[in-house]
Parts: C-alpha cells; structure tokens; sequence
C-alpha cells in the first residue's frame, strides 16, 4: 500500500461516529505527561499529529469542548456526541490545521506504534519503553526528529 493511497478508518465506541485518515499521520506521540494520563485514565496517550483535512468525518456529529492544557493554551476535543469519546484534539500552540487523532479510535491501532515518546520525566515507571524508539524527558523539535516527507508536509500547512 502507497503512503497516497492509505486510508485509515476509526470511530467511536456506541459506533455513531465514523472517520477517516486519508493518508498516513506525520509523526506519531506517546505522551507520558500526566495530563494525559489524567484525561486517558491510563498511563499515556497515543496520538496520531496529521493535517486537520486529512481527517474525513464519515458518519455522526463530533461536539467540541474546550478543555484546559499542559501550555496553558488550552486544547479543542472532538468528542462523539452521545458516547463522548475523545476522537482528536486541536492544540491552540499547533493551531486548527494539525489534528491528535486518538490512535486508540482507530480500527487498526497496531499500525501506528509510537514514533517518540514524549514527557517520560512523568512515565509511569512500570512502563518500559523500547531502546529502538526515541524517548525526550518533555517535548523536542520536530527538525530533529521528524521524516523528511513530513517536515515537508508540515511546511505545507
Ligand atoms: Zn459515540
Ligand atoms: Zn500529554
């Protein structure tokens, strides 16, 4: 499968909600900081940084909410509205145009494993990360880090 022609669908848990990726994400986070942990109920969150118009609402209304941030600037959730499940996030530090898909939504999570880990300074420390995948104690730049395709893709923005 092409990088163009891959197109990853997700959705919901009551199923109202269906969408889609109409490509392959720039870059994929876990993050280890405890607002995540908070707002997941779990250890980190996975999340899949791509274009807000690579993601298709297919089925179903998103609501929504703001919700308070790490930065301080807040984050816009795209929650199911009648089940509430968090589908993505708009950051207001990466503005409108860069999605969070919740990698956790999609229907074939295990093709996005994690490509940095980010805030392990509050990993939960029976979490043990590969040696193989980058690990930052908080955030990083993406020039250091990022494939060359999605630095390009990101400029587009
Ligand atoms: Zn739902
Ligand atoms: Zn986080």
């Amino acid at each position: 499968m092409t990088t163009d022609s891959a197109v990853f669908a997700g959705g919901c848990t009551c199923r109202a909600v269906r969408y889609r990726m109409t490509s392959r994400p720039l870059f994929v986070h876990c993050c280890h900081c405890r607002w995540c942990q908070r707002e997941t109920g779990s250890a980190f969150a996975l999340n899949a940084l791509i274009e807000a118009d690579r993601v298709e609402l297919l089925q179903g209304e998103v609501e929504v909410i703001a919700t308070p941030s790490n930065s301080g600037k807040g984050q816009q959730i795209a929650r199911c509205s009648k089940c509430r499940i968090a589908l993505w996030s708009n950051y207001a530090g990466a503005g409108d145009a860069l999605r969070f898909v919740r990698v956790g939504t999609l229907d074939e999570p295990d093709r996005f494993p994690p490509d940095i880990h980010i805030f392990t300074a509050s990993k939960q420390p029976w979490v043990l990360l590969p040696a193989s995948t980058p690990a930052v104690p908080e955030y990083y730049r993406a020039s250091q880090h990022w494939p060359a395709e999605s630095l390009a893709r990101r400029a587009a923005l």
